[in-house]
């Protein structure tokens, strides 16, 4: 039976103590982890280190009315999984800061705690290190390190006009779970994988861990900010315009019905919601169809536009083109998706 995780029985070094018992690190990867003053990894021959940190603020990122701490603790680590992901590379394992109220509750943070070494068991990501702070608000910041074969990290910069750009997944479904969670419409059973979705996404780590290996992808995103938005950066890079089609756009079954049910313009939703965790990347004109792609990277992929001249992202329906400026979300900007996001 596990401590139970209470901040106030326990103080700092109990906490650190119940999470090392727990954390479970392979002694033939992690040579020193939780317990000295820093974690020592030893990368294998002819790696490189893909290091990556994303921070989750209570009220900015999540609130308890919305969120259950064990889907939050998944969250945490699955939004770090998604990076590296998009960089192709093998997760190693991952550092914890953790701010928390000083009246956490036991079960908040037994649910976190859970959630999180559960997600990090099945993507082989131990808990190595960290930090414990008490603070007005739960705040939680993951470095999580992954590996990837030396000069071999798949890249943003790197796509070329006449590439096309292909997508995993469906898009979308995060946004609109979201939206049914503010409607606290989330119960309903139409609403559940939705929900579900944003509350418990999937990194695309075995996706990309095995395009690194096929070598075809000229450039790599994952959809953490809206497909728009993310699309954007893989477009400036390649001095390009991005061209999708929105007939293509993969959606999830139920979706279109959902957002009419809400009043939502379903693919403004799917372009522009973020939160997707999909892999999007392009590769060059004489890559094989789309469902080659599925079946190499085990999940479902769409083709769903292609780099031209000029510049931003510009979407198609039916040969009409919508230019889409602010799309997707960007923290300091005005805009007008939900606030808590
Ligand atoms: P220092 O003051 O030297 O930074 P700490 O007392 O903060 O040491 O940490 C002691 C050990 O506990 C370190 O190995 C650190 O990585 C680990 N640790 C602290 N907080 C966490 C946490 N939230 N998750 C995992 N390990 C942690
Ligand atoms: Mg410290």
């Amino acid at each position: 039976m596990a401590t139970k995780l209470d901040p106030r029985a326990l103080g700092e070094f109990g906490l650190i103590d119940a999470l090392r018992r727990r954390a479970r690190v392979a002694r033939s990867a992690w040579s020193e982890s939780i317990g000295d003053d820093a974690a020592v990894l030893r990368p294998r021959p002819n790696t490189e280190l893909v290091l990556t940190a994303d921070a989750l603020v209570e009220d900015i990122h999540f609130r308890f009315a919305t969120t259950d701490a064990r889907s939050l603790g998944h969250k945490a680590l699955a939004v770090n999984l998604s990076d590296l992901a998009a960089m192709g590379a093998t997760p190693r394992g991952f550092l914890l800061s953790l701010a928390l109220p000083p009246i956490a509750l036991p079960e908040r943070l037994e649910g976190f705690v859970s959630g999180l070494l559960a997600t990090a068991k099945k993507y082989r990501c131990p808990l190595v290190g960290g930090d414990i702070v008490s603070s007005p608000v739960w705040m939680f910041s993951i470095t999580a390190v992954g590996e990837v074969p030396r000069g071999k990290a798949l890249l943003r910069r790197g796509a070329r006009i006449g590439d096309r750009i292909m997508l995993s997944g469906d898009v979308g479904g995060s946004a609109l779970g979201l939206q049914l969670l503010e409607a606290s419409a989330a119960r309903e059973p139409r609403a559940r994988p939705f929900v579900r979705r944003h509350l418990r996404p999937t990194p695309r780590v075995e996706a990309g861990e095995r395009l690194l290996r096929w070598g075809v992808a000229t450039a790599v995103i994952d959809v953490s900010d809206g497909v728009v938005q993310d699309l954007g950066h893989i477009a400036q890079f390649a001095g390009s315009c991005a061209e999708i089609d929105i007939e293509d756009l993969p959606l999830p079954r139920g979706f279109r019905a959902a957002c009419s049910r809400l009043g939502l313009e379903a693919h403004e939703l799917a372009l522009a919601g973020g939160e997707d965790f999909e892999l999007l990347f392009t590769v060059g004109p004489n890559a094989p169809a789309a469902r080659v792609f599925s079946k190499r990277l085990g999940c479902p992929i769409s083709e769903i536009g292609v780099l031209r001249r000029g510049r931003g992202v510009v979407a198609r329906r039916g040969g009409e083109p919508l230019r889409l400026s602010a799309g997707g979300f960007e923290h300091f900007k005005t805009l007008s998706l939900p606030s808590d996001k």
